[in-house]
C-alpha cells in the first residue's frame, strides 16, 4: 500500500488534495529537534500549515501580485493578525475612521489598554497624514473605499509618506480584491483580504489572507500567526480555492449589474445620496478613476428623510435580497446601519441612516423590481 504522498502524486485530480493534520512526523529525531527552521515556509506541526493551505497561500500572493501570504481564519483575524505582529506598547498607531468596525474597536478597547497610542484619522486625508506622523508612529491602516460610508482614500499618497517616513503600512482591499486594485503595486506593505467575501464567493466559510513581498515581514507574520494559534482549516481552504476559480467571472457579472442598479437608484427620487465612488457624482470619483479598475458590487444609499418604520417597510418587501451581514457572494444581500451609529464615529461622512447592498448573480431586471418594490413600501410608510 503506498502511502498518501505516493497516492497523490499517481492520482491525477483536477481538484487540490485536503490535507489534514495536527501532528506531521519526521523521518529522524534530527529533523525533529530542527523542525522549527523549516519555517517559514516548511511544515511542522498543523499550526503553521498545511500543504493544502501554502496551495491557497501561493494562489492569493500570485493574484495580489505580491511574494508571500498568511492566511488567517476569517478577515477581521488577518487585521489584527497583521497588527499583531507589528505593534508594541509605546507605538503610535494610525487608523483610518473609515476600517472596518472590529479593526477599530480591537485597537481603541484592546490595543489602547496595551499601552498603543491609537489615533483615528479622516479617510479622505490623503497627503496631509504626513502632519500626524510621529518618531513612534509605527503602522498606518487603510480601507478603501471605506466600511458602510464608502470614502475613497488616497492609496498611494499615503503609501508614498509613510514609506519616506519609515512608517508600515496596511490596506483592507476586500472591496475591489486585487483584480481591482493591487495595494502592494502602490507600496503598501500589507494587504488584506476578508477572503469570505468574494474570493470564497458563496457566503458559507470565513477566510482571511495577509499578502507581503518582504521576506522579513512574511517570517514576523507567520510565527505570529501560529504563536496566536490562527491556523486554518484544510477544508475551508478547499472551498476557497474552488470560490477562486470562477473569481473573475464572479466579479465581472457582479460589477456589471451593480452598475446597472446603481444607475437606476441615482435616478429614483427617494435616494438623496449614494456612497459608491464608481459614480461620477461621488466625492472619491475620481481617486477610484485614477486607481481602481473594478465596480465592485457594494454600496451604501441614503434615503429621503423618513421615520423608522419606513425602513421596517422597505426591508419587510425585499423578496430577492436577503436581510444580512457581510457581503461579496452570489446571493444579494441588504443591511441596515442606524443613524446613531453614523453621528458617533469620528469623521462622520453622514449622520443618517444608511442601506447597504451587496449585489449578487440573480437577475438584475428582478433585483430591481425588487428595489422599486421596497422603494414603494418606503414611501407608502413615510406618510
Ligand atoms: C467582512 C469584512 C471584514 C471581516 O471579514 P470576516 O471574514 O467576516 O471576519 C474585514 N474587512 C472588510 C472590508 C469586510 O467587508
Amino acid at each position: 500500500m503506498p502511502s498518501t504522498p505516493e497516492m497523490d502524486r499517481k492520482f491525477g485530480s483536477l481538484s487540490p488534495a485536503v490535507w489534514r493534520a495536527s501532528t506531521v512526523v519526521f523521518d529522524s529525531l534530527d529533523e525533529f529537534v530542527q523542525r522549527k527552521q523549516r519555517q517559514p515556509d516548511g511544515f511542522s506541526y498543523g499550526i503553521t500549515g498545511t500543504p493544502t493551505a501554502r496551495l491557497l497561500e501561493a494562489r492569493i500572493a500570485q493574484l495580489e501580485g505580491g511574494r508571500h501570504c498568511v492566511l488567517a481564519p476569517s478577515g477581521a483575524a488577518a487585521l489584527m493578525t497583521t497588527v499583531m505582529g507589528f505593534v508594541r506598547g509605546g507605538d503610535h498607531l494610525l487608523v483610518s475612521a473609515a476600517c472596518y468596525g472590529s479593526l477599530k474597536t480591537f485597537a481603541e478597547h484592546w490595543l489602547a489598554r496595551l499601552g498603543v497610542e491609537v489615533e483615528l484619522y479622516d479617510p479622505c486625508i490623503g497627503a496631509g497624514i504626513e502632519a500626524l506622523i510621529r518618531p513612534a508612529t509605527r503602522l498606518v491602516c487603510i480601507e478603501a473605499p471605506g466600511t458602510v460610508t464608502m470614502e475613497m482614500a488616497d492609496v498611494p499618497a499615503i503609501a508614498e509618506v509613510a514609506r519616506r517616513r519609515g512608517v508600515l503600512t496596511m490596506m483592507d482591499n476586500t472591496w475591489a480584491s486585487p483584480l481591482g486594485f493591487r495595494p502592494l503595486e502602490h507600496g503598501i506593505d500589507f494587504s488584506v483580504e476578508a477572503a469570505t467575501k468574494f474570493f470564497a464567493g458563496h457566503s458559507d466559510v470565513l477566510m482571511g489572507s495577509i499578502s507581503m513581498n518582504d521576506a522579513g515581514h512574511y517570517a514576523v507574520l507567520r510565527e505570529t500567526q501560529s504563536i496566536l494559534g490562527q491556523q486554518v482549516s484544510p477544508d475551508d481552504c478547499f472551498l476557497v480555492l474552488r470560490g477562486l476559480e470562477t473569481l473573475q467571472l464572479r466579479v465581472q457579472a457582479q460589477s456589471a449589474a451593480t452598475q446597472a442598479i446603481t444607475q437606476w437608484l441615482a435616478g429614483q427620487p427617494l435616494v438623496e445620496r449614494l456612497l459608491y465612488p464608481p459614480l461620477a457624482s461621488d466625492p472619491g470619483h475620481a481617486r477610484w478613476k485614477r486607481d481602481f479598475r473594478t465596480h465592485g458590487c457594494l454600496f451604501s444609499m441614503i434615503l429621503a428623510p423618513a421615520p423608522e418604520q419606513a425602513f421596517h417597510a422597505f426591508f419587510d418587501s425585499l423578496q430577492h435580497f436577503a436581510i444580512g451581514a457581510s457581503w461579496g457572494g452570489v446571493h444579494s444581500l441588504a443591511a441596515y446601519y442606524p443613524a446613531a451609529l453614523q453621528a458617533g464615529r469620528a469623521f462622520s461622512a453622514t449622520d443618517r441612516p444608511v442601506v447597504r447592498l451587496s449585489i449578487g448573480l440573480e437577475d438584475a431586471q428582478s433585483l430591481k423590481d425588487d428595489l422599486q418594490a421596497a422603494l414603494a413600501a418606503f414611501q407608502a410608510a413615510r406618510n
